[in-house]
């Protein structure tokens, strides 16, 4: 088994420190493999596999063999869902993720409120997107329940995005799980139960989760499909 490389754990409280790791960690995004969840170390495991040779801050990256993720639990969003782009989003995209986007949509969120994060690797741009009705994210669509920067590449979307995951749903080894329940150990690392469930109880689940997104776009509905789709657009 080769290695990997695991985004170190966000620092709590150091805003600029986490910036300047997210900005790191989105230079390596179309290496990205996914999120896991460790039962083995009781953690969340952000992981990256470049190619041979590419440079990787070990200063926010920590390697890994593979190994561990052999009974690990990959994080998964189910389509259908959309909770974390629909309400309060909080999202926002950092500078160094604008330049694979095409032109006008980073003119798009250059039009967006921003702020300039002095991190310990220098400045970093922070663009805001949860400017929507509600912290709606602008690349949200509304009535598809998508989001619109996936049709510019799976690594479009912001690595704030990629990171960022509910823990409700898992799957290992082509099965589904659902998270029943957690603890907080006294070192602060969170232990997480998993139970296998069957496609139904998973899909009903993912309407539990998603039934904020349907009230928000009945809502929307009503104000007007029009008024959606022109903002949509915008
Ligand atoms: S709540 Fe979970 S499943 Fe729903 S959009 Fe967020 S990460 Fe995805
Ligand atoms: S960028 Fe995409 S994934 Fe991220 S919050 Fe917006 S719609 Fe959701």
């Amino acid at each position: 088994m080769g290695k990997i490389y695991v985004l170190r754990e966000p620092r709590r409280g150091d805003r600029a420190w986490n910036i300047y790791a997210l900005r790191e960690a989105a230079w390596l995004k179309r290496w990205f493999q996914g999120v896991y969840y460790s039962p083995r170390l009781k953690r969340l495991l952000a992981v990256f596999k470049p190619t041979p040779g590419t440079h990787v801050n070990m200063l926010v990256f920590e390697e890994m063999g593979e190994s561990v993720l052999s009974d690990a639990y990959r994080m998964e969003c189910p389509r259908g869902c959309n909770r974390c782009c629909v309400f309060r989003s909080g999202a926002f995209i950092l500078e160094n993720e604008l330049r694979r986007l095409p032109v006008e949509v980073q003119e798009r969120i250059r039009s967006q409120p921003s702020e300039l994060v002095r991190t310990p690797g220098g400045p970093v741009r922070v663009y805001r997107l949860d400017t929507g009705p509600m912290g709606r994210c602008i690349f949200f669509d509304v009535e598809e329940g998508r989001c619109m920067l996936e049709d510019y590449g799976k690594h479009a979307k912001p690595i704030v995005c990629l990171l960022t995951y509910c823990t409700v749903f898992a799957t290992r080894g082509g099965r589904l799980y659902l998270k029943r329940g957690y603890r907080v150990l006294r070192d602060g690392r969170v232990e997480m139960r998993y139970e296998e469930v069957d496609r139904d109880t998973w899909n009903r689940m993912v309407a539990r989760m998603g039934s904020l997104w349907s009230s928000y776009r009945k809502t929307f509905r009503r104000a007007g499909a029009g008024a959606v789709k022109r903002e949509a657009k915008a």
